[in-house]
């Protein structure tokens, strides 16, 4: 909305802490946080332009607020996006997203392992309003090639998935979306801006939950869109206004925040997570890692170059196991032995938050969904945080040992 005053072509570095709305009269440092819903009209003039959308000025809290401005501006600085929209969720980016591109009769061809709540929007809550889809294998690009239809509207992956980190080609998928006059939607939540700008290798609208890496301290629930200035502003604002899936400005601060230390966090995270995954992947009664970094990974070579070279915070892996009573026995207790990190499912923060997908946030999913997912009763995921990697490795030494 406000114009910058930042010289052009900083870096991306400089701009995860710089980029903002103008500072207000009063000079604060530290963008301001503004708690208001509404606006005063400098003239009833003024307010009729701004209405009619002539003139740029904030209105209403559901159409705009500078704190959420400053947020969006940032975000689409680190994504390489030309805007972004925020959202009170990630889950209300991905419903703002599908109620402002898709109507009756149209057709989504989305990843098998797409978040959870994501499958169940758009296969039976969008479903009800005509809305057709098809799943496919998130890595087979020849059965996304398959699933186009006619109407297909949007491609929909999300790389690297939860909790088995499988990582799909996003140039192959923007080529294959752009060939039948379709867009190309990428979550990139677990690589973040730092690892992946899926906008550069051509995807055309990137969904973030901004609830895990970009607070990346676990605080407040945030979301955002990031497309091109005609997307946000003809697609996706109309639709805002409408619905009201707006971010809080006082969630808005708190990611913007966040950005600013995006990158360190990111690496260093990543770092851990790599040294864990190698750690484990040693231990004996550990069945498989799957971490984008190690060799093994069955997309390493790709995931590496798409990815900056690094493999994520996320990894998960395996017990050891005879069946899968006894898998789900032993993954309970090596989460029920944890005396530092935390059994919480979520993700993005600096304390490591261990997770047992089968029996949480992929529990409501049908068996057969479940099994084509890959995700069994002996699989526990690590959203590695900032702890000394020492006590993150005896924290699930204590489990693994005793079993
Ligand atoms: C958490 C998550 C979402 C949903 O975000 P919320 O902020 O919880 O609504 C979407 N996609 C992925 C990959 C996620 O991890």
């Amino acid at each position: 909305m406000s114009q910058q005053p930042l010289p052009p072509n900083l870096h991306v570095d400089t701009l995860a802490v710089r980029a903002a709305v103008d500072r207000s009269q009063y000079g604060e440092n530290s963008e301001a946080l503004y708690l208001t819903s509404g606006y005063v009209q400098p003239s009833a003039e003024a307010a009729a332009a701004r209405f009619a959308g002539e003139e740029d000025g904030y209105t209403y809290g559901r159409s705009g607020n500078p704190t959420v401005s400053s947020f969006e501006m940032r975000l689409a600085a680190l994504e390489g996006s030309e805007a972004a929209l925020a959202t009170s969720s990630g889950m209300s980016a991905i419903t703002l997203m599908l109620l402002s591109l898709l109507k009756a009769g149209d057709h989504v061809v989305f990843s098998q392992s797409l978040f959870g709540s994501t499958i169940k929007l758009i296969g039976s809550e969008f479903a009800r309003f005509g809305v057709t889809s098809t799943s496919v294998p998130q890595t087979d690009l020849a059965a996304w090639q398959a699933a186009i239809q006619p109407n297909t509207k949007i491609l929909f992956a999300e790389t690297p998935t939860n909790p088995l980190t499988d990582v799909c080609d996003i140039a192959a998928l923007a080529d294959m979306a752009h060939n039948a006059g379709a867009w190309l939607a990428v979550d990139n939540c677990f690589a973040t801006p730092i690892l992946q700008r899926p906008i550069a290798l051509g995807c055309d609208i990137v969904t973030h939950s901004g609830t895990k890496y970009l607070d990346g301290q676990g605080r407040v629930m945030a979301g955002a869109l990031c497309a091109s200035e005609a997307m946000v502003k003809e697609k996706f604002l109309p639709v805002m206004k409408n619905s009201g899936l707006v971010l809080s400005p006082f969630n808005a601060w708190v990611v913007l925040k966040g950005l600013e230390t995006l990158d360190i966090r990111m690496k260093a995270q990543s770092a851990n997570a790599h040294a864990l995954a190698l750690w484990l992947q040693d231990h004996p009664q550990v069945q498989r890692v799957h971490y984008p970094a190690l060799p093994s990974h069955p997309q390493h070579a790709l995931a590496m170059k798409q990815m900056s070279n690094l493999g994520g915070a996320v990894l998960s892996f395996d017990v050891k196991a005879n069946d899968p009573e006894q898998a789900r026995a032993r993954a309970f207790h090596v989460l029920n032995q944890l005396q530092v990190l935390s059994l919480c499912t979520n993700l993005g923060d600096t304390k490591s938050l261990l997770t047992h997908p089968a029996s949480t946030s992929h529990g409501k999913l049908a068996e057969a969904q479940r099994q084509a997912a890959g995700i069994g009763q002996g699989l526990i995921r690590v959203a590695v945080g900032l702890e000394h990697i020492q006590d993150i490795q005896n924290d699930l030494l204590r489990g693994l040992d005793s079993l």
